[in-house]
């Protein structure tokens, strides 16, 4: 296992279509080790195969404290229920956007012996799942975004999210008296 460098927006590689994962080999169980391992190291949500310049349609996503491999995934339900949250991508760093997506996606994907299951996610991790599916196909997050945050914005945001979770605090210890 190792940490692989991760490519930048401009780069050609992010915008090709990837293909699919036929054979399942130990070069495949490898690269869903190396891209567990990067995710890991750059503290991201999810990664996919295009950002370490692999083009096969491979990524994982953190859902809570663990890591789920996705080979060939499709997103075969999503809710109507939308949510706008902000986004990043280790592909663009220092860039924030405000996108909505659906709140609860089911993906069918292969885990690294080739055999399909299908995966239930919402909030974070769904966001995560369409955004990494989204790299198997060239497209970044820049490209779907309303909006993107200047930093003055951003620093605004961050501190309005820290504040309300503060608020949260007081409101529990409130109710715990
Ligand atoms: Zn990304």
């Amino acid at each position: 296992m190792s940490v692989r460098k991760i490519i930048y927006e401009g780069d050609p590689a992010l915008r090709k279509r990837c293909h699919a994962v036929t054979a399942f080999t130990k070069r495949t169980a490898g690269l869903m080790d190396d891209l567990k391992e990067t995710l890991i190291h750059a503290e991201g949500a999810g990664l996919a195969a295009p950002q370490i310049g692999i083009l096969r349609r491979a990524c994982v996503i953190m859902r809570d404290d663990e890591i789920v491999e996705l080979i060939n995934p499709e997103i075969i339900k999503q809710s109507d229920e939308q949510e706008g949250l902000f986004e990043g991508c280790l592909s663009c760093p220092d860039m924030r956007g405000y996108l909505e997506r659906s709140k609860e996606v089911t993906v069918r994907a292969q885990d690294r012996n080739g055999e399909w299951f299908e995966f239930e996610c919402s909030g974070i991790a769904a966001r995560a799942a369409c955004h990494e599916i989204d790299h198997l196909d060239g497209v970044l997050f820049i490209d779907k975004v309303e909006h993107i945050y200047t930093e003055a914005e951003l620093d605004e945001l961050l501190a309005q999210l820290e504040e309300e979770s503060e608020d949260d605090d007081k409101d529990k210890k409130e109710k715990d008296k």
